[in-house]
């Protein structure tokens, strides 16, 4: 089963898994009401008579209403599209027969319809599989990757560059004084500010870079491939990118956002846990130094740290 791409925010996967739900649901509803309509002499079903009867239930009239909207355009969803309308219209053949004929149904026939049913059941409850993993992947809020999914990618990258000796930069990010937006204008307002933020980090990164929400108003950017003065360069970017226009709360409001930046590489010679703990260092040492900056781990800065706090 291909799995949904990456980028489809979250809030798209919870209502496709959502719709996936009831189109199993309904349509097992749907298959015994349809038996006892053809078994009960003399009862016809209008619904499965009429005109494009695969556009009269939930998930056919919620399929139509976004084709356009890039919701659905999906090769799997086209596919369970497809057989959804087979199984519609092997029901209306069938039932057109019952209603005219009142003689047994076509075996052959029959047996086609139900192996339709059989596999747009199954077809539905594989793609659900697919939904439910990559949305348990993604933080609800921004859409971006969330730290569980982080982890497990960040992990298989730090194997990775430990065999090949290539390296990457990690950079942690932390949105300053948050705590004074969400006290000003509300969590509502909070909120917004972090899906812009993570909306304008995005907009700045290589198509191979990821950013993921490590935790509350905290983004961690895994740079795969970038040495200290590349990895200073994305972030100088990344921070211009707050910094250079206020995030528009609605249409009067806009608010002045800014960010920290620590950054440490990633080279396969500490474990990944150490290397986000050197980010976050640095992190701490650009909020000190006066917030809205990026500054960059070193044995210098670990050593002035561990002076400052001795063990
Ligand atoms: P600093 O510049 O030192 O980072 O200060 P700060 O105020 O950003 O940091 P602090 O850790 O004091 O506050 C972070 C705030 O982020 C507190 C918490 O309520 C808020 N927060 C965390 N997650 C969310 C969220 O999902 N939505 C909103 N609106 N606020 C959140
Ligand atoms: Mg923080
Ligand atoms: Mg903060």
């Amino acid at each position: 089963m291909t799995p949904p791409a990456d980028t489809a925010p979250s809030t798209n996967s919870r209502e496709i898994l959502d719709e996936l739900d009831h189109a199993i649901a309904d349509h097992l509803v749907w298959l015994k009401t349809w038996h006892t309509n053809l078994v009960s002499e003399g009862t016809k079903a209008p619904r499965d008579l009429a005109y494009d009867p695969h556009h009269l239930c939930r998930f056919g009239s919620w399929y139509v209403k976004n084709q356009y909207t890039g919701l659905v355009n999906q090769p799997a969803l086209r596919n369970l599209a497809n057989i959804h309308k087979d199984l519609h219209d092997r029901a209306q053949a069938l039932s057109t027969i019952g209603a005219e004929t009142q003689k047994p149904l076509p075996q052959g026939s029959y047996t086609a319809f139900m192996d339709t049913f059989a596999a747009f059941i199954t077809h539905a409850r594989r793609m659900e599989k697919a939904f439910a993993a990559a949305s348990s992947n993604m933080d609800a809020l921004t859409g971006l990757h969330n730290r569980q999914a982080m982890m497990n990618e960040l992990e298989k990258e730090h194997d990775r560059i430990a065999r090949s000796g290539n390296s990457a930069c990690v950079a942690l990010g932390d949105l300053d004084h948050f705590k004074q937006v969400n006290d000003t204008y509300g969590h509502g307002a909070g909120d917004r500010v972090l899906m812009a933020s993570a909306e304008r980090f995005l907009g700045q990164l290589r198509s191979y870079d990821t950013v993921y929400r490590y935790g509350g108003e905290e983004f961690l950017v895994y740079l795969p491939g970038a040495d200290m003065e590349t990895a200073s360069r994305v972030v100088e970017r990344l921070r211009r990118s707050l910094e250079s226009a206020p995030i528009q709360l609605d249409f009067e409001k806009s608010i002045p956002v800014t960010g920290s930046f620590g950054i440490a590489v990633m080279d396969g010679t500490v474990p990944l846990k150490e290397v986000i703990t050197r980010a976050d260092l640095a992190l701490y040492q650009a909020k000190d130094s006066g917030r809205n900056r990026l500054v960059v781990w070193s044995e210098e800065l670990q050593a002035v740290a561990r002076e400052a706090k001795p063990a």
